[in-house]
């Protein structure tokens, strides 16, 4: 029945007799109510059934009417019924009485009912009418409240809600713990109370955006507790509005974030100290391999003379053998210099345009000349191929490879240089035939000091050649990588982009 209908009352008519007409009333009061309204004699048995009793418990009025009320009585309650029954049969009225029914579909309907006795023309008892209310609705939303309640109240965040003037309406366990005051000592006051006067502004534009109906996720500031203790936040504060949809408040969650602070100004505090730390060491590295360059040139001159002046063929064999370790010093000393430099950003190129397979050739010979138990070979069939970018650098880096060829090949003297074009870019492979590298060592051979330790105890390195030699390759541009096999050999490639 349509509820916004008006109500079929019969008019009163001059047809009808008083009694008659107040009979009709009732009926059409009773067929349009929302409560079921139900009348049964004092043995229980159903007399009248509405149309709100037969929507509520799904039995029509033919199924129900001349049946025992227990219809409707769930079994655990049945003896309410003689309670109620008892009372009743007393004269007695139950005002609101709340329990449970069964619908004929078996689900169980929480209700109020109101129950009074009816009396014959002489005053007899005679039976019961009810008046029962679905409340389950209400059930609900009270069952949803309490839980709401208890999800605010066990909260650690502050949770309080506030008027659009800015007056506190609630205030959980929580926001008592963090800003001591109780609930009975704040609710009704403004919230500045909580708010040190320099950031008051912070509580005009929250409110204004709160008005517009905007949203605020955790926005960082501070808070002050009742003992004027300093309390930084994270709020998040989101608008409150009543069934119209109209905005009437602001709700807030504040989460104290001293701890997460700590931590982080901790954290940032250890970074800086190993930062520091590193920097100075970085900075000794680049200092002393600085210093060391200047005695090793002057030692280096000195050899040169020395070799010139120089007759005995023994003494000349030393002095050359000198020579050749204070190379390898020297080179050792300006990898280190150039570490530091990486590190401080200051590895600077100066780029030309040469042919790249002429530095290789000379790097080929140069090596050759003091090994001449070596056989390296190129492959190529380019007769030459310019590129742009520091000659010295890329020499650097073929040194490298080679250098290490050499080395981790014990007992193996061939070593094949390839040099190619391939998709525009410059392709240089150093191959040897020595220990390799095992396949999950591969990826760490570039990282700076690694070294892989089973390779050669021997062999002696700093774990920087590779190093060096990826930081010049990628700022040119290129790229660099190893294939290898343990026992076979390996192949350490780089490319190059032509213009460097
Ligand atoms: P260093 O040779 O001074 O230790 P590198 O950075 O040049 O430092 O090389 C890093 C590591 O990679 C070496 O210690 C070695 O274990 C491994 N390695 C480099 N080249 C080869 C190679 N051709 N064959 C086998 N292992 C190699």
């Amino acid at each position: 029945m349509d509820k916004n209908a008006p109500k079929q009352i019969p008019l009163l008519s001059g047809d009808l007799s008083i009694a008659d007409q107040k009979q009709a009333i009732l009926a059409a009061i009773i067929a349009d109510s929302d409560d079921a309204i139900i009348s049964k004699t004092l043995a229980g048995i159903i007399t009248s059934w509405n149309p709100a009793a037969i929507k509520m418990f799904g039995y029509t009025e033919q199924e129900a009417v001349g049946r025992h009320i227990s219809l409707i009585i769930p079994p655990d309650r049945m003896n309410e019924e003689e309670l109620i029954i008892s009372n009743v049969a007393k004269g007695n009225k139950v005002d609101h009485f709340e329990t449970i029914r069964m619908a004929k579909d078996g689900h169980l309907i929480p209700i109020s009912v109101t129950i009074s006795p009816i009396t014959d023309r002489s005053g007899k008892i005679i039976g019961a009418s009810k008046i029962v209310r679905d409340i389950s609705i209400y059930k609900k939303v009270t069952e949803k409240q309490g839980m709401l309640a208890a999800i605010v109240d066990s909260s650690d965040d502050t949770i309080l809600s506030k008027t659009l003037d800015g007056i506190i309406t609630s205030w959980n366990k929580a926001a008592e713990k963090m800003f001591g005051y109780t609930a009975q000592e704040i609710i009704g006051k403004h919230v500045t109370i909580i708010i040190p006067p320099e950031r008051i502004e912070e509580e005009i534009f929250i409110i204004g955006e709160v008005s517009k109906g905007n949203k605020l996720d955790h926005f960082q500031t501070i808070r002050k507790a009742k003992d004027g203790r300093l309390v930084p936040i994270s709020l998040s504060v989101s608008p409150i509005v009543d069934d119209t949809g109209k905005i009437i408040g602001a709700s807030k969650i504040a989460r104290d974030i001293s701890e997460q602070l700590d931590g982080e100004q901790e954290r940032a505090r250890l970074y800086e100290q190993v930062k520091a730390l590193n920097d100075k060491k970085d900075e000794f590295i680049g200092l002393a391999s600085h210093e060391l360059k200047t005695p090793l040139t002057s030692i280096g001159g000195y050899l040169q003379i020395l070799s010139t002046l120089i007759k005995d063929e023994k003494a000349a064999r030393f002095v050359e053998k000198t020579r050749r370790q204070l190379k390898k010093l020297s080179v050792l000393v300006s990898d280190l210099l150039d570490v530091s430099k990486i590190e401080a950003g200051k590895l600077r190129f100066s780029i030309e345009r040469f042919d790249i397979r002429q530095v290789i050739t000379e790097v080929i010979e140069l090596f050759s000349y003091g090994n001449n138990n070596y056989q390296i070979t190129l492959e190529t069939d380019l007769a030459e191929l310019m590129i742009s970018a520091d000659p010295n650098r890329i020499e650097q880096v073929i040194n490298n490879l080679l250098t290490n060829a050499i080395r981790y090949s014990p007992g193996n003297n061939r070593i094949i240089i390839y040099l190619s074009r391939e998709a525009g870019n410059v392709k240089v492979g150093i191959r040897d035939f020595g220990i390799g590298i095992a396949p999950e060592k591969i990826k760490h051979v570039f990282s700076r000091f690694y070294r892989v330790d089973e390779s050669n105890p021997n062999v002696s390195g700093l774990g920087i050649g590779l190093y060096l030699s990826q930081e010049i390759i990628s700022r040119h541009g290129g790229r660099i990588w190893a294939e290898s096999e343990p026992g076979v050999g390996s192949i350490f490639w780089f490319t190059l982009p032509p213009e460097g």
